[in-house]
């Protein structure tokens, strides 16, 4: 449920409303006025944010949308222009279009003004320079190569588009698609909503009204959805996944008169990653942390700094939270770790490691201190003080334990 609405949120409402927009006779009819400062608004606030929070593939997008509009609105506008020309410019942003929105997906952020965005800038420019070279000097060639069925399948001739285009279409969705779900983010969720949006618009029939409002959306879902995900990025740590330091500090304010607090510290960490490695501690970070996010009693964990985490549990007491924690603690101490013998890495390395460690397993533990908010700590900051002296006193009793 949590992964379906990731997914489907903010992108599918904003489309969903975007379909609601033009089915609906009173708005439709307001179409005009509306795509008078739509468009633009979006554009511009797409390109100001995409620059203010560095985030190049935005304001690519946004360039990219843009041009894609302004090539279907002169074809729309023109109607007696000649079907080679028509055909020319829809099919060739049919194809194109889906195509740039799953590269800029995939791309890593590597700036605006930098080498990589420069060239990323040329190579955007060129596509419509290239599309008109051929429509002026070969003015046959576009239709053919992107107009024309390739094979049989009844599923891509559907509507407006054409083979190539819905080709287009299904494998940057396929792209998409895939990139969301290894890395379940906010901006691959607004990528492919963003490829809907524009893909409607393309079916959506002859008017380049329909066409410029749902780009406009397309451009307005990016938009969202990279203010969505940069706001992850503040709130969430890198490494564990958990919400960080940021997030606890802001739902510290939201407890109400019952809650208890619990410190958690890896026991011996030091000694572990001189032992093993860095990098093979940030894999056991990683797996307390996924340990940690399945405490039970409605407790909530979070990525306090270092080894550290904090576990809350609103209207709770203490003896009720101990025994989840409790529970924790064994949890943590009876799992026996498997490091992988390659560390995951998030690319392949391009050669292979000289010394392959083989998989296996290690055992950590850790040290709990827990407060409640009781009448001589009455404020969160309080509560999480005395559980951090809680923590102090169990490592010193011995570590692997429970102290309130
Ligand atoms: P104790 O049982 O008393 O807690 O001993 P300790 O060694 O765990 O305590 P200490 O707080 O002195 O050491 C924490 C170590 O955790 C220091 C640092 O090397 C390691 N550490 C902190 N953050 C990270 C991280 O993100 N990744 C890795 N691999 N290590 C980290
Ligand atoms: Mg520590
Ligand atoms: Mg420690």
């Amino acid at each position: 449920m949590k992964r379906f609405l990731s997914f489907f949120m903010p992108g599918g409402i904003l489309f969903l409303a975007a379909l609601f927009v033009v089915h609906r006779e009173g708005i439709a009819a307001s179409l005009p006025e509306i795509l008078g400062v739509y468009p633009y608004i979006v554009l511009a606030c797409a390109v100001l944010i995409g620059w203010r929070f560095n985030r190049s593939s935005l304001v690519f997008a946004a360039v990219v949308l843009a041009v894609s509009d302004r090539a279907l609105m002169y074809i729309g506008s023109t109607p007696p222009a000649g079907a080679t020309l028509y055909r020319g410019i829809f099919d060739a942003v049919a194809v194109l279009l889906p195509l740039n929105l799953a590269a800029l997906c995939l791309m890593k952020e590597r700036g605006l003004l930098t080498i990589h965005g420069i060239i990323r800038i040329l190579l955007i420019a060129l596509q419509p320079a290239v599309v008109a070279f051929f429509l002026t000097m070969k003015p046959g060639y576009l239709p053919v190569y992107l107009g024309q069925p390739f094979t049989g399948w009844k599923v891509l001739s559907a509507g407006a588009l054409s083979q190539p285009a819905m080709a287009s279409f299904c494998l940057a969705f396929v792209i998409v698609g895939f990139r969301f779900i290894r890395n379940q983010g906010a901006k691959e969720s607004g990528f492919f909503w963003a490829l809907a949006s524009c893909l409607a618009g393309l079916l959506s029939g002859g008017s380049w009204l329909r066409w410029d409002f749902y780009f406009a959306t397309a451009g307005l879902i990016l938009l969202v959805s990279m203010i969505e995900a940069s706001y992850a990025m503040a709130f969430r740590d890198e490494l564990t996944g958990l919400p960080a330091r940021r997030a606890l500090k802001e739902d510290l304010l939201k407890l109400g008169s019952r809650y208890t607090l619990a410190m958690l510290d890896i026991d011996h960490f030091k000694k572990f990653n001189d032992r093993h490695g860095h990098d093979v501690g940030d894999q056991v970070l990683r797996m307390v942390a996924a340990k940690l996010s399945e405490v039970s009693g409605g407790g909530r964990a979070y990525r306090y700094g270092g080894e550290e985490f904090t576990v809350i549990f609103p209207g709770r007491h203490a003896d009720d939270a101990a025994h989840h924690l409790e529970e924790l603690r064994k949890g943590v101490a009876s799992t026996g770790f498997t490091l992988r013998g390659r560390l995951r890495p998030i690319r392949k390395p391009r050669k292979p490691r000289a010394r392959r460690k083989s998989p296996k397993q290690v055992s950590v533990t850790v040290s709990i201190g827990m407060a409640t908010r009781d009448e001589t700590h009455t404020k969160p900051q309080d509560v999480l003080k005395a559980a951090d002296k809680a923590l102090y006193r169990a490592k010193k009793e011995g570590r692997n334990r429970l102290i309130a």
